[in-house]
């Protein structure tokens, strides 16, 4: 793609993402080609929000390889680090600051009322902690600590984005300053891929996810176990290729003239599921086959993509010390 550092760009957008490794189809389709597209309108500033990760981690033994690996994803599948910030969030602690700045005008009550507060308290009653009911701060933290105009925000995030709102509202009305940005929602449709299993989205905690960086053989065998429209017992039914997983993705991975193609002969049973599959994982493998060979590349300099990371939390920490500069002075901090 070419580098688009010519064109103007319409504001900075920021995104963050937890440090869950490897990536998998559903990251790419959700979110990593979403991330390489905004590039080329937006100065992103994309993070790997290992601070957020420690909310729910029983072990953080692989957090630097797993940031390291998603890294190398990111890359691979195009995210510039000559014009985009990429960095981990760790690297510039004014987030921190930031964050407790932010939780003095913050109502607990907006905190513990957000669904995915909720939701979280339900996924893991063990382990209710300070940190999981601030994790919104954080996030606000991070948007406006990096003067972000616009975020991009699925249905599910619009909450957080307006929470985020409300509290650059409430710290600049208290202080009577304006050195906050409220920022713009970027709604954007982030398409929910499900597993392998064909019921639930893909991820890695369920184990019916395909990474990217597999290889073509594991990648066959991913595709080869999907789970098909399960009213097609033999290979004479007829299918249904609107209830079945594998036609969703290629959809994203084929060609028009091959989806058409399926969608017909699914229904007659002219073709068989097994085909299907192979087909589906021939043209997966073809799509992924630059990005691989990106990724094999970069991993073969590990040093390098640290230097990436930290390069990119350099420029980061600039934005952020400016912003923290102008948030003292309205506080009045000494
Ligand atoms: S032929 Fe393809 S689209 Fe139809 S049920 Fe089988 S795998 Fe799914």
């Amino acid at each position: 793609m070419p580098s688009a550092t010519k064109r103007k760009k319409k504001g900075r957008v920021f995104s963050g993402a937890r440090p869950t490794g490897r990536q998998h189809l559903g990251n790419y389709l959700g979110a990593i080609k979403n991330y390489v597209a905004l590039q080329d309108d937006y100065d992103c500033v994309y993070c790997i929000v290992d601070l957020h990760a420690l909310t729910t981690l029983e072990t953080t033994e692989n957090l630097r390889q797993n940031s390291y690996e998603m890294a190398l994803d990111w890359l691979a599948a195009g995210i510039r680090p000559e014009e985009t910030i990429m960095f981990i969030q760790s690297h510039v602690l004014e987030v921190t600051e930031l964050h407790t700045i932010l939780s003095m005008v913050t109502p607990l009550g907006k905190l513990t009322d957000l669904p995915t507060f909720k939701e979280k308290v339900r996924q893991q009653p063990h382990n209710i902690n300070y940190g999981l009911v601030g994790y919104p701060v954080l996030m606000a933290a991070d948007i406006v600590l990096y003067k972000s105009d616009a975020v991009p925000v699925g249905v599910d995030q619009q909450p957080h984005l307006e929470f985020t709102r409300e509290v650059v509202r409430s710290f600049n009305y208290r202080f009577n300053t304006q050195c906050l940005i409220e920022p713009e929602m970027k709604a954007t449709e982030f398409p929910k891929v499900l597993g392998i299993d064909g019921v639930q989205k893909m991820s890695k905690s369920l184990n019916n996810h395909i990474e990217i960086a597999a290889t073509p053989e594991e990648t066959q065998q991913r595709v080869m176990q999907m789970v098909t429209d399960p009213q097609r017992m033999r290979r004479t039914d007829p299918g249904n290729p609107d209830v079945c997983n594998v036609f969703t993705l290629h959809k994203s991975f084929s060609s028009p003239e091959e989806v058409a193609n399926i969608n017909v002969e699914c229904r007659r049973a002219g073709i068989g599921c097994v085909d299907c599959k192979k087909l589906l994982a021939k043209n997966l493998n073809e799509h992924l086959r630059g990005f691989r060979q990106r990724r094999a590349e970069l991993d073969r300099n590990p040093d390098d993509v640290w230097d990436i990371l930290n390069e990119g939390g350099a420029r980061a920490k600039r934005i952020a010390q400016a912003t923290m500069q102008e948030v003292h002075a309205a506080i009045g901090l000494p």
